[in-house]
């Protein structure tokens, strides 16, 4: 028995299985990073798109943010065969919850084997239920919504680039407040409750998935030790080491593309 069959073993035991994940999940669907080689803040001035900025120039942010947007999501992707494993694993009911660094809604988008129907199941909220089954929980928001800072309504991001680009600087809700896409944005705060949300689920987990996470910056250093803290078995998939991986009952230095389906086969089968 290798060490992705011990996991997908326990995971078959059907404890609380929370999925950790960040970038290393989309990089194969063709999602640009920020940081590092040929990440987007090689060709775009990321002080331009601090909470600084947008707080006190938010015309000129949306402007900004229109060219960044572009530039990252332009080409469309789609989820990879790793999003469409753990979605298969949600609706199976092995995955509990899946908590996720990444803004590009991928998860939401992502189809278990068998469905169809894009629409059914998630909702366009953070840490909503997929059949009542999966939580999702965005913890740093979706790229493809705003939301109102005044009021809380929260909009297809696509309906306020368009009007942005129709020149309404800044996009503004029909209660007067001003939308700001649905992200952490550099220079704000993680909402509490989120967090305090996501350390709960990793708490309470048995077996805590980090995939495609360098879990290096917080909170995502943080929540494997939380889990493993309280007695979760630690699995972790990502391509380089982490700081994590002592922690780790298992750790495979492998594609999320082979690694996950596999899992999906082993528990399934
Ligand atoms: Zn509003």
């Amino acid at each position: 028995m290798d060490d992705l069959e011990r996991l997908a073993d326990e995971v078959e035991r059907n404890g609380t299985v929370v999925a950790f994940t960040g970038a290393g999940i989309s990089a194969p669907s063709g999602v640009p990073t920020f940081r590092g080689e040929g990440g987007v803040w090689e060709r775009f001035d990321e002080g331009q798109f601090t909470y600084g900025r947008f707080r006190r120039d938010p015309a000129g942010f949306w402007e900004d943010r229109l060219e960044l947007h572009e530039a990252m999501f332009g080409d469309g992707y789609e989820p990879n065969v790793a999003h469409d494993a753990l979605a298969t694993l949600g609706a199976a009911g092995y995955v509990d919850a899946i908590i996720t660094q990444n803004t590009d809604g991928l998860h939401e988008r992502a189809l278990p084997a068998n469905e169809t129907n894009a629409d059914e199941g998630w909702q366009n909220e953070s840490g909503t239920d997929r059949d009542d089954e999966t939580t999702l929980l965005e913890l740093h928001g979706n790229a493809h919504r705003a939301v109102c800072t005044a009021c809380g309504r929260r909009i297809d991001a696509e309906e306020a680039f368009d009007r942005v680009a129709d020149g309404e600087l800044p996009p503004t809700c029909d209660c007067g407040g001003t939308y700001k896409p649905d992200v952490v944005l550099f220079g704000e705060q993680l909402s509490g409750a989120t967090l305090q949300r996501a350390r709960t689920l990793a708490r309470e987990s048995d077996i805590f998935l980090a995939i495609g996470s360098s879990l290096v910056v917080e909170p995502a250093a943080s929540l494997p030790r939380a889990a493993s803290s309280t007695g979760a078995t630690l699995g972790i998939v990502n391509l380089e080491s982490t700081p994590c991986d002592d922690a780790a009952a298992v750790v495979r230095r492998e594609d999320v593309t082979t690694a996950l389906p596999r899992l999906q086969t082993l528990v399934l089968e």
